[in-house]
């Protein structure tokens, strides 16, 4: 996707320290002595949410003239896996949101950037990205979901689901068909954002096997109808696009929520590994357990090299769907690699839910689905290469 570089494309690293270091404090003092049970108990953590209203968070990558922090995607990379080393489903409510507001600034009219960006730089108006429907998921194309025109209005009917923030967002953009004739189907589908209100039903809460305390949601439309202003864009048939620009962001996300996972579960491990005993030694004095430390440790480092090479060409404006694929593919296999790894090195105790390890192990495999899987990862990543290196 061709792309402005991003104004502030790299920031002072002393700024950059101080403000890494206001989330490590953060994390620290509010949010690590309660994720465990937050988490266990499936609780949207409010307070939290509060915090990182004030954190500026909601408007990191937002540009500064629309009330957002406007950070470079690498600094905001460093504060996602900082947050997923505590609690990685915190990253989930703020990421889909970042997503969409990337989507309308990108793609957004004039009009549509100052009437939603400050709002959702603030925190105040929280957004959803609702693209996976109950029959589709990678295969977007498939989505069933129709919009048809009514005066000044669009009236929507179908279903979403899977969708994170569904719950306690206040809006979603909605991938849907404007002209379900049109071939390719992705020349009909166009991006809607849609506020809650009559006919926008939260249809159910879905339960998960990890990424708790995040609402996840099936969400239902019937009869519900958007403003035609808010049309990303102003213009349909390009909802499609809007989403797969929307994506490289969502992949440079995942992959480092995935390198703060990997990092956590290899950090537990050296901790526990120094103070485990057995046969008149601690358990990282044995090779066996070495060899899983040296290998653990070097997937967290290969891993935050490639997510930094793929932020770093995303601040360039430069074209990075295989750089995001890569990192993402990477970076959550190495996430589920490292958790299953860390449990290992617990033994009994990486099985208790007293240790964060678990947690790690459940939370981990989302990152290899979220956001395009890995299996659609590595079919980007090999026709890039072909595209990019013609016989
Ligand atoms: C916790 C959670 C949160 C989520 N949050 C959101 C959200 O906020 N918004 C949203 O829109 N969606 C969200 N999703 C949905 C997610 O994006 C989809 O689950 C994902 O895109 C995969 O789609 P699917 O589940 O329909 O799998 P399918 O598309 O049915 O795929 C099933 C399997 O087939 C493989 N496969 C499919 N097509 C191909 C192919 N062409 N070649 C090779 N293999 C293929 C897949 O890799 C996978 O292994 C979320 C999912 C979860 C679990």
């Amino acid at each position: 996707m061709p792309r402005e570089p991003r104004s502030a494309n790299q920031l002072d690293p002393a700024e950059e320290a101080a403000l890494l270091e206001t989330i490590d404090r953060w994390l620290q003092n509010d949010v690590a002595p309660h994720a465990l049970e937050l988490e266990h108990a499936d609780a949207y953590p409010e307070t939290m949410v509060e915090q990182m209203k004030k954190l500026g968070l909601f408007g990191a990558t937002i540009p500064q003239r629309y009330g957002g922090l406007g950070l470079p995607i690498l600094t905001y990379t460093r504060i996602v896996s900082k947050v997923c080393e505590v609690w990685m489903s915190l990253s989930g409510i703020f990421n889909s949101h970042l997503i969409v507001a990337a989507m309308i600034e990108r793609d957004g009219t004039e009009q549509q950037k100052e009437r939603f960006l400050p709002r959702m730089a603030s925190g105040e108006m929280r957004a959803a990205l609702a693209l996976t429907e109950p029959d589709a998921g990678t295969d977007l194309q498939g989505i069933r979901m129709r919009a048809v025109r009514d005066g000044g209005e669009y009236v929507i009917h179908g279903t979403k689901t899977w969708i994170s923030n569904g719950i306690h967002g206040h809006c979603a953009a909605l991938l849907v068909r404007t002209d379900p004739e049109a071939q390719p189907p992705r020349r009909g589908m166009s991006m809607f954002i849609a506020e809650k209100g009559e006919g926008f039903v939260v249809s159910r809460k879905l339960e998960k096997l990890g990424y708790k305390g995040i609402d996840s949601a099936e969400l239902s439309f019937d009869g519900y109808r958007v403003p035609a202003e808010n049309l990303i864009g102003g213009v349909e048939g390009r909802g499609f696009h809007n989403a797969v620009g929307g994506l490289e962001l969502g992949r440079i996300n995942v992959a480092s929520r995935s390198v703060g996972v990997a990092r956590a579960a290899l950090m537990q491990a050296l901790q526990y590994a120094q103070q485990r005993r057995t046969f008149g030694k601690p358990i990282c004095e044995h090779q066996a357990i070495q060899l899983k430390l040296a290998e653990m440790a070097t997937r967290v480092e290969a891993a935050q090299a490639l997510v930094e090479r793929a932020a770093e060409a995303y601040d360039a404006g430069r074209r990075c769907d295989m750089e995001a694929g890569m990192a993402k593919y990477f970076a959550s296999e190495a996430a589920m690699e490292n958790s299953a790894e860390s449990l290992r090195i617990h033994g009994a105790y990486g099985y208790s839910k007293e240790f964060p390890v678990e947690r790690l192990y459940r939370d981990a495999p989302l990152l290899c689905i979220g956001e395009g899987t890995n299996e659609m990862q590595r079919i980007i990543i090999s026709r890039q290469l072909v595209e990019r290196n013609p016989a």
